[in-house]
């Protein structure tokens, strides 16, 4: 596999929005990894009230994209009693706009998966070549595009003006942002003119440099060759947390991988996180599931939280960003025993996944008037 072309280094350094300081030293907590802990606890009361403070975006919709299968002992790690190889897990789209002071409107996609393209992760391409039957069954499950969820919403591309994954795995953007020379497999002759001319990929600088020389714990769930030739001035490497507008910030977290980022958004029914640290809300209270084996795990071992691990990067600093995330989120109000942490790949039940069946899901976040998006 070759590396992205491109310098990091160069990419544009200006940072959409203004710097978050609340958990800015995070890295630098003297200490080991349960005095980091410790500090995040104490630093989402803070973090909490400023955010809050900033307001709300005009709108959040949510759009479903695919289901697909995920290996049991990822998602849920070594919590569960079930010995199904495989749970279900569900990504979606969500639309983010708001109005900047000047008035401007601005309109940010978070997890705009390429489905089609991210079929070539080799995570995938191993699972289809292994049990092609099951992956029709499951990952052809396809509910709607990014394209055809925006143009059903009344949405011009031309009006996108971020892009945003919590992290890249499976993740090829290169419809998405457009790439500056023929790539054999997408448009052998020509460059690839992007569909959003305007947006631009938000992404932490750590992890846009992890992509560059992968480890063997990160190779089956990236397409490094995808990032080779995009067009760099289409890319916003980003160091650390951002408020890019009112209720709507970017946290580093690192953990799923070291260059994790998490939504934070407030909005009528309070403040929300979305990342894949965790694959269901009961992850972050596993005392309240019935999934079998979950709450029993976490008291044995007395961990509050289950991961979703499946390179486990970084243990411990993954299991820090959960609590950070389930420190900062208001709880549910459909279920108050469960926080509004939405997984951007939520554990869906499914009749091939006995004893994998969520307590809980969440399934959407709505805020503001859905008319908003035509407006
Ligand atoms: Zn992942």
């Amino acid at each position: 596999m070759t590396a992205p072309d491109f310098a990091v280094a160069s990419l544009q350094a200006t940072s959409p929005g203004t710097p978050i300081d609340v958990f800015a030293d995070r890295s630098t907590v003297p200490g080991g990894p349960g005095a980091r802990l410790r500090w995040i606890r104490e630093r989402a009361r803070a973090f909490r009230a400023e955010f809050a403070a900033t307001g709300t975006p005009d709108l959040v919709s949510t759009h479903p994209l695919t289901t697909l299968p995920y290996p049991t002992r990822f998602g849920l790690w070594r919590a569960p009693r079930t010995p199904a190889p495989f749970l279900v897990i569900t990504n979606r789209m969500l639309i983010i706009r708001w109005h900047e002071p000047g008035g401007r409107r601005r309109t940010l996609l978070f997890e705009p998966s390429d489905i089609a393209l991210g079929r070539n992760t080799p995570y995938f391409a191993a699972l289809a070549a292994k049990a092609p039957g099951f992956l029709r069954r499951f990952v052809a499950v396809e509910y709607g595009t990014v394209p055809g969820h925006l143009a059903a919403a009344g949405i011009d591309p031309a009006e996108v003006d971020y892009l945003v994954f919590d992290h890249l795995h499976t993740q090829d953007v290169r419809r998405w942002i457009g790439i500056t020379r023929p790539q054999a497999d997408l448009s052998p002759d020509l460059p690839v003119e992007p569909l959003f001319p305007n947006a631009k990929l938000i992404a932490q600088r750590t992890e846009l440099e992890a992509m560059a020389d992968l480890h063997p714990l990160q190779k089956p769930w990236y397409q490094p060759d995808a990032y080779r030739d995009l067009r760099t001035d289409h890319v916003l490497a980003i160091d650390g947390d951002v408020l890019l507008g009112p209720g709507v910030a970017l946290l580093s977290t690192p953990g799923h991988v070291l260059g994790n980022q998490t939504l934070v958004l407030n909005t009528g029914t309070g403040i929300w996180a979305s990342s894949e640290n965790a694959i269901a809300a009961e992850c972050l209270v596993p005392r309240q599931s019935r999934i079998p084996g979950l709450s029993g795990w976490s008291r044995r071992w007395d961990q509050e939280v289950i991961l979703n691990a499946n390179t486990l990067e970084s243990t411990a600093d993954q299991y820090a960003s959960l609590v950070l995330e389930k420190s900062i989120v208001d709880p549910s109000q459909s279920d108050a025993r469960f926080p509004q942490f939405f997984p951007s790949s939520e554990l869906t039940a499914n009749l091939t996944s006995p004893g994998a069946r969520p307590t809980f899901t969440h399934r959407a976040i709505t805020h503001g008037h859905p008319k908003g998006l035509r407006s």
